[in-house]
């Protein structure tokens, strides 16, 4: 399989088409952004963990019986995917109160939430991503009734299934992003990635945090933590 044209570069990711049909590679970078852009660096070695964490967590959902993008790694941070129209929605999971939750809602970080939160945010950049509710979406035509009953079932499946595995190797699940795409027979599927720079993971004794957060707030030891969850998945 050989890339064949760029059709996107993101902050975090390049994606590119390929010579087969239905398929792209997803190529991760170190760069690193936060509040919208305003803030830019780099994190040595991210592109790299997130691609092996992603794809590792997508072959764990794949085998609990979500369907996910995932087809197979072919480098350190190259990953052919399944092509999929993206569902312009960020999709937040909380399990634990942080960042924007809190602030909102005046709620102190690490507040253990009664029940998981669901949230989604309009995928745009220009608008700063605002949250929107069911009636906002489908209003704007961004998923049909069906798809959010989709979407939303198995972000709490995903949500239960990531929670537990990950419990057991010391980390809380605190909140994550997730994306979701229609692939070409229409059905919905699990897109973008699922790593540090996408969820907060707390040590679940220390409660140190091993994610983007220590990039965002400025906390040092950035690249250590992304290698200690990367660590942590492999086992070693
Ligand atoms: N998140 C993300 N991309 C975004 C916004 C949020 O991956 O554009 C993730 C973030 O890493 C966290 C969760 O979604 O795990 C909830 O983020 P929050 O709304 O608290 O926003 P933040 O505090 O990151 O601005």
């Amino acid at each position: 399989m050989v890339k064949t044209k760029q059709l996107y570069e993101g902050k975090a990711k390049k994606v590119y088409a390929t010579n087969e049909d239905g398929v792209y590679i997803v190529s991760y970078k170190d760069d690193a952004t936060a509040f919208n852009g305003l803030k830019k660096g780099t994190i040595e070695g991210k592109g790299s963990i997130n691609n092996r964490v992603s794809n590792h967590l997508m072959g764990l959902l794949h085998q609990s019986g979500i369907p996910t993008h995932f087809i197979e790694e072919l480098n350190e941070r190259e990953t052919a995917v399944r092509a999929v129209q993206i569902v312009p929605l960020e999709v937040i999971v909380r399990n634990i109160a942080a960042g924007s939750l809190s602030k909102r809602l005046g709620l102190e970080e690490g507040t253990k939430l009664k029940t998981t939160v669901l949230e989604y945010c309009y995928k745009n950049d220009d608008l700063g991503d605002p949250m929107l509710n069911e009636y906002h979406i489908k209003a704007m035509e961004l998923a049909t009734e069906d798809e959010l009953a989709i979407i939303s079932s198995y972000s709490f499946e995903i949500n239960k299934i990531l929670s537990e595995y990950l419990l057991d190797l010391g980390i809380e699940l605190v909140d994550f992003k997730l994306e979701f795409g229609r692939a070409d027979d229409g059905s919905i599927i699990l897109a973008d990635e699922i790593s540090p720079d996408t969820c907060r993971f707390w040590d679940s004794k220390t409660k140190t945090k091993l994610d983007k957060d220590r990039f965002r707030r400025d906390l040092g030891n950035v690249e250590d933590a992304y290698k200690e969850i990367l660590k942590r998945l492999m086992g070693v």
